[in-house]
């Protein structure tokens, strides 16, 4: 009996793998880093060969630390930093180019002259995204564009497209097989997310060939085996997922309404609108959530631009904090924050604002205001960001959740979370698992194979949470709440030139 599924975590800046008992349990990981490359300001790219080797070296290592041979894995699962995009020589498996990065905005006045052109609600209403240089076809396109002869090539059928699951897939199979699942497809902006089908007029409008795509699939199904010369053995690859998506799955978010946020770097909500695809008319994207049991369930996605970023900018510019940590022993020596709020709109505002040329702002200062008081702001500046994804997607949804699940190196911080309950009038429910990506596509993989046979085993399986009770009584909560309104107005619009 195999004992362990392997999830492959191939994020942003590491790739990691983590093997799963039956019990869902941590029982062993590897992690390592790999290198970013900054060709101009605003590019972002990664060495797509690296990717592979890398996470094809953690995985050994993870089996390795527990002596684990290819038959005690009963399947991969594979979690991914998404829109990521990589073209390959079909026949030599080399990347033509690095790797353009989710980061990269260098399409951006393409992206410009599509909305121009009026295509924003047709490619709302195919995909569910608003047009933006994050998503996959500009980067695709200008590849095509700018390495010489790629067009032809790919029009030949000598060039492959994917997203890095894609990659590691066709890798892992010696070039047998070329797919992605729904969930990585739909953060592409070329699948229709309503037909499940790579959209013809869009590759038309941005002129791509289709035989270079992926086959898109379920996100829990058999795709093909490793080979026996990575592991020592063949081990089916079955499951798959975008890194959010599989973090909401890892969640048991399973059903309508189930939410989860990820407090990192910057913060991703995500709620299950099970399988009606909700489209927002708040700023907010529809996304597939997971093709699973032979149906597709769908979510509704808000990122904010600064989370955690803005406590390390309290630790390395403004230099108040000594660790991240500190900041909660620091916010909770004051009562509250003296009527200050700190906007960190450093990079604009992200959902539901979507405001490029806002700009991180501190009002409400007057003169008892001291660094307790602002280290408190900036916590509190992520529930408040968190809170208007939250309230956009009940406005869109009409559903409110019942908690918000959380994960991420925030979501450590006790005030946050209780501020988070507090502000949002939501109970917060902190796994005591946090690694809820790779858990995710464990699960995913696990479920086609029989090793765990169905979603109620997986979400009984999950305990130990820890559960933040709102406590604000409701009129300080809407006064709270039209103080940041009128805080995030003064950062609106400040780098527009006039
Ligand atoms: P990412 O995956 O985006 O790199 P992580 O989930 O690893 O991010 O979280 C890192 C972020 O979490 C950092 O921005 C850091 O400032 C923040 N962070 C880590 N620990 C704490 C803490 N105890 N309190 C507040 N923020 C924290």
């Amino acid at each position: 009996m195999a004992k362990y599924i392997m999830a492959l975590d191939a994020g942003t800046t590491s790739n990691r793998c983590i093997l799963f008992n039956a019990q869902g349990e941590m029982c062993s990981m590897a992690q390592k880093e790999f290198t970013q490359y900054f060709p101009q300001p605003g590019w972002v790219e990664q060495d797509a060969m690296e990717i592979w080797s890398s996470q094809l070296e953690v995985a050994q290592q993870a089996m390795a630390n527990v002596g684990a041979n290819a038959s005690d894995i009963a399947a991969i699962g594979i979690t991914n930093q998404r829109e990521t995009t990589i073209v390959w020589d079909k026949a030599t498996g080399h990347p033509i180019h690095p790797a353009i990065v989710w980061q990269c905005r260098r399409t951006s006045d393409y992206c410009d002259q599509l909305k121009e052109k009026g295509l924003t609600d047709s490619f709302r209403a195919k995909t569910g995204l608003v047009i933006d240089a994050y998503f996959s076809a500009t980067k695709l396109r200008w590849l095509l564009e700018h390495v010489p002869g790629a067009r032809q090539r790919a029009q030949r059928g000598e060039l492959l497209f994917g997203t890095v699951e894609t990659w590691l897939i066709w890798k892992l199979t010696g070039g047998a097989v070329h797919v992605t699942d729904y969930s990585n497809a739909s953060r592409t902006m070329l699948f229709n997310i309503h037909t499940l089908q790579w959209d013809e007029e869009i590759l038309a409008e941005l002129d791509i060939p289709r035989c270079m795509l992926p086959e898109p699939k379920p996100s829990s199904c058999i795709y093909g085996h490793a080979l026996p010369q990575f592991f020592g053995g063949p081990i089916p690859i079955s499951g798959t997922a975008g890194d959010q998506q599989a973090a909401l799955f890892g969640h048991a978010c399973f059903a309508p309404g189930e939410a989860k946020n990820t407090y990192g770097t910057g913060c991703f909500l995500l709620m299950n609108t099970g399988e009606t695809p909700v489209t927002s008319q708040h700023g907010l994207v529809t996304t597939i959530a997971w093709g699973l049991d032979g149906k597709v369930e769908y979510a509704l996605e808000g990122s904010i631009f600064v989370a955690g970023a803005a406590i390390q900018w309290l630790r390395d510019e403004l230099q108040f904090i000594g660790s991240a940590a500190e900041s909660e022993y620091l916010a909770q020596k004051v009562p509250d924050t003296h009527g200050c709020y700190v906007v960190p709109a450093f990079t604009g505002l992200g959902a539901p604002h979507w405001d490029q040329y806002a700009r991180g702002t501190i009002v409400g200062l007057t003169r008892g205001c001291n660094r307790c008081h602002i280290v408190r702001a900036t916590l509190d500046s992520l529930c408040y960001q968190v809170n208007d994804v939250l309230t956009a997607m009940e406005a869109d949804s009409g559903i409110q959740p019942a908690a918000l699940k959380v994960d991420g190196g925030a979501s450590a911080n006790d005030y946050i979370m209780q501020t988070q309950a507090d502000l949002s009038a939501i109970p917060v429910e902190r796994p005591s698992c946090v690694e809820s990506t790779a858990m995710g596509a464990a699960y995913l993989a696990g479920l086609a194979v029989g090793f765990w046979k169905n979603k109620e085993e997986l979400a009984r399986s999950r305990t130990g949470s820890q559960m933040f009770t709102p406590r604000l009584e409701e009129t300080a909560r809407i006064k709270r709440i039209k103080g940041w309104n009128k805080a995030v107005r003064c950062a609106y619009d400040w780098a527009r030139e006039d």
